[in-house]
């Protein structure tokens, strides 16, 4: 079933009785050559770049609840291309290009709008930090433009800059950032793998990996054992609890973060803005809601929801960098468990267990991966080669201690990141 203007057009004349259903919802079959665990915005791109690029259909998703039921249909839906450090700095790019294609490729609309990120500087030297990023983004083929104050008031007049506890010094703009519906992007990863033949298998919970001599062989599941020669885990904040059922520990903590959203508003926001002096970022819905969030709850968690000191210092945030939002209603919050690593930077590499692939550690950043990590990935399992521009995301890093890329400059600590 394609989609076109003309097709929307003749359904909408015909009483809408022409539409499928996006996927099949088959039984799992005995065996399959790919077992991809996690049908979540990396499980699916995945999926569907193993079909696409390298030809393999005889694959599984297998998802424990529902397909986008998990951190790709929870987060803030932020999309850029802004990171520094070699290593990350290639992915995103790679990611960023992928997405400016996804909706022709996918022939789907999942609403991809580039309406530009401006992250606010505070001090002198938060601008010096700025400028570095954005000539590294430049030096990357992305597009970084130094705002000073006076710019960004021509783009975020509603910002407070007269009375504000932090002054404004300026914005590092990156046009080509900004924002996507986020499940869509897990349906239109779905229907494009489904088309090509790959089964997407739901309510279907991993129990167990089967390791046989040092290989894997399979998995165990709610709906019985399914043979696979590949066995991929991408299960984001249940990682090292899946990875730990073929014997391994991750070097990964699951941490809640949480995202708020109000009631339907008037176009006020149209950029995505982000502080630089506490943890809060913002954007607004197609809808209208005001879409914001701010840093991890900073305990390990596997509650999908939050608590309120947290909820204090993002409406504290909110309130110093823009006093108009006091006015709008919050309408709900939710979290989504992260799977935090030491260097706030992902892993897609083989597991030291045969025929075992990991993709995860994104942190709080991986939906604007999820293109680019699918298709690092597929290439991965379907050659046992690194594909380059994600070829730092190794396991070993955390262990030999070379090639960490901290992104931040936290340190390796988890909960910093
Ligand atoms: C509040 C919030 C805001 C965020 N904001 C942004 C943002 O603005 N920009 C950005 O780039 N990133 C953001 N992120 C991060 C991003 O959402 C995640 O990094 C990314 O979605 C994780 O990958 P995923 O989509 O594959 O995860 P998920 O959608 O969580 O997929 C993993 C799937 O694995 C399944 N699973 C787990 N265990 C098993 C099992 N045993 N058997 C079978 N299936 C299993 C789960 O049910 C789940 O569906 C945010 C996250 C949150 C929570």
């Amino acid at each position: 079933m394609r989609f076109s203007g003309f097709r929307v057009l003749r359904e909408g004349l015909t009483g809408n009785r022409g539409w499928a259903p996006h996927w099949r919802d088959p039984e799992p079959k005995s065996d399959y050559d790919v077992v991809i665990v996690g049908g979540g915005g990396h499980g699916l791109a995945t999926a569907f770049y193993l079909a696409k690029e390298h030809g393999i259909t005889n694959v599984a998703v297998l998802e424990k609840g529902y397909l986008g039921g998990g951190n790709v249909g929870r987060n803030t839906t932020i999309v850029r291309a802004n990171y520094f450090l070699p290593g990350n700095s290639e992915f995103y790019s790679h990611s960023l290009k992928l997405w400016e294609g996804m909706e022709e490729e996918l022939n789907f609309n999942v609403m991809h709008s580039q309406r530009g990120l401006i992250n606010l500087f505070h001090s002198d030297g938060q601008r010096d930090a700025f400028a570095r990023r954005g000539n590294a983004m430049v030096n990357q083929g992305d597009d970084a433009i130094l705002l000073d104050r006076e710019g960004v008031r021509k783009l975020l007049p509603y910002l407070d800059f007269e009375n504000t506890r932090f002054p404004i010094y300026g914005g590092l703009y990156h046009p080509r950032g900004g924002t996507a519906r986020h499940d869509a992007v897990a349906w239109g990863y779905a229907r494009g793998a489904d088309a090509r033949g790959v089964d997407l298998i739901q309510n279907c919970e991993v129990t167990g990996i089967d390791v046989e001599q040092g290989r894997v062989t399979g998995v165990q599941t709610t709906r019985g054992a399914i043979r696979a020669k590949k066995v991929a885990i991408v299960v984001a904040g249940r990682s090292s609890q899946v990875a730990a059922m073929a014997g391994l520990r991750l070097p990964i903590e699951s941490h809640v973060l949480q995202a708020f959203v109000t009631e339907g508003l008037k176009p006020v926001i149209d950029h995505v803005v982000s502080f630089g002096m506490g943890h809060f970022y913002i954007s607004q819905s197609d809808k209208g809601g005001l879409v914001f969030g701010g840093d991890l709850d900073f305990y390990a968690s596997y509650a999908a929801r939050g608590n309120l000191p947290m909820v204090e210092h993002v409406m504290e945030a909110g309130m110093t960098l823009m006093p108009m939002i006091g006015k709008a209603k919050v309408l709900r919050s939710w979290g989504g468990i992260m799977d935090m690593t030491p260097d706030g930077s992902p892993i897609i590499d083989r597991a030291p267990v045969a025929g075992l692939y990991l993709n995860c550690g994104w942190c709080y950043g991986g939906f604007k991966a999820v293109p680019g990590s699918g298709f690092s990935f597929a290439h991965l399992i379907a050659t046992d080669r690194h594909h380059p521009p994600a070829a730092r995301y190794r396991l070993d890093r955390f262990a030999t201690g070379r090639g960490l890329m901290d992104e931040e400059g936290t340190g390796a600590q988890h909960n910093l990141h």
